[in-house]
This record gives structure tokens, C-alpha cells and sequence, in this order.
């Protein structure tokens, strides 16, 4: 077995460093050792490395506290300055279990049985951990007084462990089963220089400075509500200001790339969701029927068989095409409790949805349509750099595809040139389109560099077959259009999270739900504060004034912590001559202006979409 051959001797080659993941399988083990010093009675099962570090999960006589986490890191350094050397042998697996069972291991014990009955799968394969059995052998790795069940590879002395950290501890059921007992996981990371580390460690915390959950509540954006369920998010009066805003931008955009809004109802009956074959395909994904009058009625788990039908109203002549119909659509799908996170795995979400329907004469220009759009509010957000993906037949498997081949090589060629007409970089991945549409995926980098799942362009060889759609021809025949699903956005919840991540929650003027705070000094300033405050609401900018009893400088902190754009101070100098001090979020200061001023750099600024502050 492979595996086996792996784990021979040291992994690291001589010309070259250590890889990441076995500096950080090795941190894994020294950590198990540390744990095992304090308790000698910790009982141990999977310890793999994972993206950026490693984690081990244990099974201890009572939980971990942070102080804990610092008690095994000293341990885990003195192991590591011991300079211990890693040691690997392949038993026989019965001699392996009587080991394991002298030392009280329990889960090491089922994990042989499991390699040994050759039902090593999902979670113990997938691990360095299983270690491979060829003949009814298993591999142990050894250091100090540590053994464990182990494929390898590792580095050859604790001292070549990097620099490292322990993070934190989750619950982990073992072997990923809730039936069975809850370990404790401790996480941690590794590196091969403290820089790098130090740079993972400040990006981490910048990641959690800008979790949009975190945000959402601090910022008043959203929240979600156990009474009214899981992955069901309420949006804020601020928040349903920056959602609105979005909303209105899109629309007024789509209108001027030539798309017709429609609505369509948030359930269907069943007939409608088996002619659309989503109860074949999409099941797992659909909610429980609904009665109605003895007839079943489903949540939509897409809005295309609506569009579909608004299409099919009426026949439809070649001179009408295209069509394109978009729809801020929401809706539902099941996703397990466990995986809901935020705004960005939800059970109800709303597509920024479209439906194309052209001839094929039309299908290339329509692409390049769709992405000109979509380049231009993304960048209109401020997202310039993206990961594509084009998704292709699998050019050995060609029959499994529904559709003709011509159609599906225009298809193909017309989503590849629209990529290559507007200098995107992009991967082409042979196999990955579903067995009736190839496809486009956009997933967009954010200021940390971490990518976010966005633009999805598809070709649909599926419906308009389902639904038997047409158009009458120049010819006067009956032809059948190419219908194109694009989303650009992706999901309105998990945009907007991805928008709160991206700028921190400080977004620009034009998406920043107050767009100015009028800071009046004293009590006796109130009256002129509001005079400006209105002054701006006027001019279709969003203000609000803090008129409470504070100090100044309090005001200014509240203000700052709320992230507002500006903020408008103003005092008796400021009221005689009709003018604010303006602050900038930031904190520097930009002296006094007039208010007239004020009004038409802000204006200036949302027009633009500019990122940076223009007052
Ligand atoms: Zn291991
Ligand atoms: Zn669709």
C-alpha cells in the first residue's frame, strides 16, 4: 500500500523544507505527548493535520480551559527542545491492539479493527492517522513516551517542529457520530518560521475583528431568533438599509442592461416541481410538501420553473428574443443545523436570479452581456479580483450529457470566449458541468485574500426541453431557445456577509447606512444640529443627529465604533456661521465646512461609488 511506502523513514528531503502538513502531523503528536504528561489517563483518537495547522482530539476527565491550552503549549516546547526522535515500526495488527489495550486506548483499538476488516473509510482513510495495514500490519510512530497508530509521514526529531500555537478547543463526536461519545478537539497551527506565524496569527484575528456575525450584531445590521428558527436571518433597520441599497443599484442596472422584473409565488405544486425534474434531482434539498385542498404544494428551492412559465405565456416569435427575465428571488433549502453559519449558509436566501432566453445566434452575445454586468457590480462593490472556474464536459464520457454535441460546444465556446474577451483568468475543470448545463463560477478574493463564492453562469440543456419551450423561427418552424440561469451576486445574505467581511463593516459613503452623524457640543446646539441633519436628508443623503447629554468626545468614540462615514460636529462658532467641523471615521480632521459644501461632496461621493472619502 502507498501509504505504507509513504511513511518510510523522515519525510524531509534534503533539498528542500519540511511539507506544512507533516511539520504540523508532527505538532499533532508532540501535542498528544504534552497532553498525555498531564493526563496519563486521556484517552486519544485522530490527530490530522488540516488547512493551516492540525488538530487532536481527546477524550479527558473534564473540560479544557484556556489556561490549559497554555499549560500544554510549555510542555509541547519542552518536548520539542528535547529534540525526541520520531520512530516508526509495522506490526502485526493483533500485536498492535494488545499494545493499545495495555495503554487504555479505546478508539485506537476500533481503529485497527476498522483498518484491519478493510472498512477503513470516510474519516479514519482519510487521515494520515489510518495507518495503512498490508498483510495484516499497521504502522506505529513513536516519540518520547508517545505511541500512536499512524501512516505518517513525520519530520525525524521533535526540535524540527516550527514554531507553533495552540488555538482552541471545539466538540468533536467521535468518528464524526453523534451517537457517540463527544471529544474534545484542540486545534492549532504550525509554521516553518515565526514570521509566518505571527502573519497567519494577525490575519486570524482580523478574520474574527470582521466576522460579519459579529458585525451584524455590533452594527445593529441582522441577528437571527431561535423562536423564529435556524438559518432564517431578520434584517435591522440598518441593515435593510444597506440590503436596499444593494437591491435598488441591481435593479436600476438591470433595467439598463435591457432585463424585465418579474415576481413569482414562494411555493409551487408538486406537478410543477416534477415537471421541472427538481423532485428527481433536488429532493434532499426541498422542504415537506404542503397541503392545500388535498393538493401538495412545495417551497421553492429555485425560482427557473416560474420564469419558465412567464416564458411559455404566450408563443413567442424570433423577433422577441431575447428574453430576459431577472427576479430578486427568494428561497429555501435544507441545509443540516450543524453547517449554518451566518448569513452565509442559510436555510432562506434570496438569488439576484435571471433567465435568458435567445436563439443560438444570439447565446455568445448574450454571455458577454451577462458578464460585462456582473464584472460591473462587482467592481461597483469593490471586489476586483476573482477565481473562475469554467466547468466542461468530461470529454471522455461524452454520452452521459443531455443535449446535442453542437449545442453543447457552442455552449462551451461561447461561455470560454466571453472568459477570454474580457481577459479573465480562469480554469477549465473537464467533467465538473452537471450532466445538462456547462457553467461559469465566479468566486471573488476579499481584502484578507480569502475567496467567496459568487457569480454562477449556466446553460440549460434541461428545462427547455422539460417544459417543451419554443420560438417561431424566421422559417415559420417551431424552434426550441437556449435558456442561459446566471446569478450574479449569488445570494443576496451571503453577498451582503461577504460586503460586511470585505470592508470591516466601514463601508463606503454610498452603502453606509448613515451616511453622516451631526455631533452637536452642547444641549443648546440640538436645534441647529437638526437643521443640518435635515439640510442633508433633503438632499437624499442619510443623517441622524446625537442629541443625548454626552460629552463630546463620547459622542465621537459611539460614532467612530458605529463606523459612520462622517461625522458633523457642531458648536457656536459652527451655528453663527452655518457651517460643521467634519471628522472623518478614521479620525483625522478635516476643519469646517459649509453646509451647502458638505452636501455636494457627499453627493459627489455616493454618485461616484468612490471608496475612499472625498469630504
Ligand atoms: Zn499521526
Ligand atoms: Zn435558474
Amino acid at each position: 500500500m502507498s501509504k505504507n511506502e509513504a511513511a518510510e523513514g523522515a519525510a524531509a528531503p534534503d533539498d528542500g523544507p519540511i511539507p506544512l502538513d507533516t511539520l504540523r502531523h508532527s505538532a499533532a503528536h508532540v501535542m498528544a505527548e504534552a497532553v498525555q504528561q498531564i493526563w496519563p489517563h486521556a484517552k486519544f483518537g485522530i490527530g490530522p493535520p488540516i488547512a493551516d495547522g492540525f488538530y487532536y482530539d481527546f477524550d479527558l476527565p473534564r473540560p479544557l480551559t484556556p489556561d490549559d491550552l497554555a499549560q500544554i503549549e510549555r510542555r509541547m516546547r519542552r518536548i520539542i527542545k528535547a529534540n525526541l526522535p520520531f520512530s516508526s515500526q509495522e506490526i502485526e495488527g493483533e500485536a498492535a491492539k494488545e499494545l493499545f489495550r495495555e495503554r487504555g486506548q479505546p478508539y485506537k483499538l476500533e481503529l485497527i479493527e476498522a483498518l484491519m476488516a478493510g472498512e477503513a473509510s470516510g474519516e479514519v482513510a482519510d487521515s494520515p492517522d489510518a495507518a495503512g495495514v498490508s498483510g495484516g500490519n499497521v504502522r506505529l510512530y513513536e516519540q518520547g513516551k508517545f505511541l500512536d497508530l499512524c501512516g505518517g509521514p513525520h519530520v525525524a526529531r521533535t526540535g524540527e517542529v516550527g514554531p507553533f500555537k495552540l488555538l482552541r478547543v471545539a466538540g468533536a463526536y467521535w468518528r464524526g457520530d453523534e451517537n457517540r461519545p463527544q471529544l474534545q478537539r484542540i486545534y492549532g497551527t504550525a509554521w516553518h518560521t515565526q514570521q509566518e506565524l505571527d502573519d497567519y496569527l494577525w490575519k486570524l484575528e482580523e478574520a474574527r475583528r470582521r466576522d460579519h456575525r459579529r458585525l451584524g450584531t455590533d452594527l445593529g445590521l441582522f441577528f437571527f431568533n431561535e423562536q423564529v428558527g435556524g438559518g432564517l436571518p431578520l434584517w435591522e433597520p440598518d441593515g435593510a438599509v444597506l440590503r436596499s441599497v444593494s437591491e435598488d443599484f441591481w435593479k436600476e442596472e438591470h433595467r439598463k442592461w435591457g432585463y424585465e422584473y418579474v415576481y413569482s409565488p414562494h411555493i409551487g405544486t408538486a406537478d410543477l416541481w416534477s415537471s421541472s425534474g427538481h423532485l428527481e434531482f433536488f429532493r434532499d434539498a426541498m422542504y415537506a410538501p404542503i397541503d392545500i385542498d388535498q393538493q401538495q404544494f412545495l417551497l421553492k428551492p429555485m425560482n427557473c420553473p416560474f420564469h419558465v412559465q412567464v416564458y411559455r405565456r404566450r408563443l413567442r416569435s424570433y423577433r422577441e428574443l431575447p428574453v430576459r427575465y431577472c427576479e430578486l428571488g427568494t428561497v429555501y433549502r435544507y441545509e443540516r443545523a450543524g453547517v449554518l453559519h451566518g448569513l452565509l449558509r442559510v436555510r432562506g436566501f434570496t438569488q439576484d436570479d435571471s433567465h435568458i432566453f435567445c436563439r443560438p445566434d444570439q447565446l455568445e452575445d448574450e454571455i458577454n452581456g451577462v458578464l460585462d454586468l456582473g464584472l460591473h457590480l462587482l467592481r461597483s462593490f469593490g471586489f476586483h479580483e476573482y477565481e473562475i472556474e469554467l466547468s466542461v464536459r468530461d470529454p471522455n464520457n461524452l454520452d452521459q450529457y443531455m443535449g446535442g454535441d453542437k449545442e453543447w460546444e457552442q455552449a462551451e465556446g461561447a461561455l470560454r470566449r466571453a472568459l477570454e474577451g474580457h481577459n479573465l483568468d480562469f480554469h477549465v475543470a473537464e467533467g465538473e458541468a452537471v450532466f445538462y448545463a456547462p457553467k461559469i463560477d465566479i468566486h471573488l478574493l476579499d481584502s484578507l485574500g480569502r475567496t467567496w463564492q459568487c457569480t454562477t453562469v449556466q446553460v440549460d440543456f434541461n428545462l427547455p426541453e422539460r417544459f417543451d419551450l419554443g420560438y417561431i423561427g424566421e422559417d415559420g418552424a417551431e424552434h426550441r431557445p437556449f435558456m442561459v440561469h446566471r446569478a450574479l451576486l449569488g445570494s443576496l445574505e451571503r453577498f451582503l456577509g461577504t460586503l460586511i467581511e470585505h470592508y470591516g463593516g466601514a463601508f463606503p459613503l454610498w452603502l453606509a447606512p448613515a451616511q453622516a452623524i451631526v455631533l452637536p457640543i452642547a444641549d443648546r446646539h440640538n436645534a441647529y444640529a437638526a437643521e443640518v441633519a435635515a439640510a442633508l436628508e433633503q438632499a437624499g443623503l442619510r443623517a441622524r443627529v446625537d442629541s443625548r447629554s454626552q460629552r463630546i468626545g463620547a459622542k465621537i468614540r459611539e460614532a467612530q465604533l458605529q463606523k459612520i462615514p462622517y461625522m458633523l460636529v457642531v458648536g457656536d462658532r459652527e451655528a453663527a456661521a452655518q457651517q460643521v467641523a467634519v471628522r472623518r471615521r478614521s479620525g483625522e480632521d478635516r476643519g469646517t465646512v459649509a453646509v451647502p459644501e458638505v452636501v455636494a461632496v457627499m453627493q459627489r461621493e455616493v454618485e461616484a461609488k468612490a471608496s475612499e472619502p472625498l469630504l
